[in-house]
């Protein structure tokens, strides 16, 4: 009996969670996904959020007890201020986002928010304090506004508009024939990648938390979407504690804080140039990425001088 208690307890939770519109449908498939143990202690009390302040300390973690793949994390991300995380693939910075949404507990070590250990608040406060805007965002099969709306369903027409705006993408949705009543998801208009993202980012707007994990698209994306996601992101993460996934160094340029990770480590970290005057890791990750950019920046205008002649 016990055995089919905790899978039951735990659709419980999704359920409960669903029913108060406090999770994403991303979040739901993630939790869907991972890990039943993770359950609020006994006197779990509501996470109190005064600036956002997050803190790791000395942080461990293996998925499998085999592997460790966090060996030992420590940073913090003060109150209204931006960290970005960068590092070769696999090197763990989506591990560190999972933990601090609790999708998993740390081995050792502790993640506090405002001093409180994430184990000792109940995990649908933290979810309401942190927004997560993610590489891919799954989206109802709904209208864009309602897409929107689902940040705070009590918001209104003028704030779901202002929140697309402010998220760069009011210009695309008021060009589609039914604007921001257009049906999209799977049954209906499909979005590209850089589209989500930014409904994603509108969504967050409006439910406005005071701390955001950002993880930026893989996927390439052109120079003009890159731009506008950029300026989105801006928004979003402008006053708020917020911890950056990033894949292209460019946007972390004016980050408080970047830590390089490698295999689990912090390898380097400092600013920008504190980190390019280091000439390591990220000087080797900054100068491959230029030259990447620059090549690909050839090949368009050798394309573009291909049509003209
Ligand atoms: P990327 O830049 O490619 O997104 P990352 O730095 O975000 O990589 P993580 O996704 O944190 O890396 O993964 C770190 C390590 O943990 C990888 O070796 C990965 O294979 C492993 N890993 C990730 N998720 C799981 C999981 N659910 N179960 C087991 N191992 C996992």
């Amino acid at each position: 009996l016990l055995q089919l208690w905790q899978p039951m307890n735990f659709l419980g939770f999704v359920y409960r969670e669903i029913k108060q519109g406090l999770v994403d449908l991303e979040t739901m498939f993630d939790l869907l996904r991972q890990n039943p143990e993770i359950t609020d202690s006994p006197d779990a009390l509501p996470l109190d959020v005064s600036g956002g302040a997050i803190r790791f300390e000395d942080v461990r973690f293996s998925y499998d007890p085999n592997r460790p793949i966090l060996k030992g994390i420590s940073f913090e991300v003060p109150a209204g201020k931006q960290v970005a995380l960068v590092g070769p693939s696999g090197a763990g910075k989506s591990t560190i986002s999972r933990l601090l949404y609790r999708f998993y507990d740390v081995s050792e070590g502790s993640i506090s928010i405002d001093g409180q250990d994430l184990k000792d608040v109940t995990q649908t406060s933290l979810r309401q304090q942190i927004g997560m805007v993610p590489q891919d965002t799954v989206l109802f099969n709904d209208t864009i506004a309602y897409n929107i709306r689902y940040g705070r369903p009590s918001a209104s027409e003028e704030e779901v508009h202002e929140a697309a705006r402010m998220a760069q993408i009011a210009d695309f949705i008021e060009q589609l024939p039914d604007g921001f009543e257009t049906q999209v998801g799977e049954r209906g208009l499909k979005l590209s990648g850089g589209e989500k993202q930014r409904v994603a980012i509108a969504r967050t707007l409006l439910k406005a938390p005071p701390i955001l994990i950002l993880d930026e698209a893989t996927s390439a994306l052109d120079t003009q979407t890159e731009k506008e996601i950029q300026a989105a992101l801006d928004v979003v993460s402008k006053d708020r504690t917020t911890l950056l996934i990033a894949h292209r160094l460019s946007t972390v340029i004016d980050a408080d804080e970047i830590i390089v990770l490698k295999a689990g480590e912090i390898a380097e970290r400092g600013t920008h140039d504190e980190l390019l005057a280091m000439n390591g890791l990220y000087t080797t990750m900054w100068n491959r990425q230029r030259e990447a950019s620059e090549a690909e920046k050839k090949l368009a205008e050798t394309r573009a001088q291909d049509v003209e002649g």
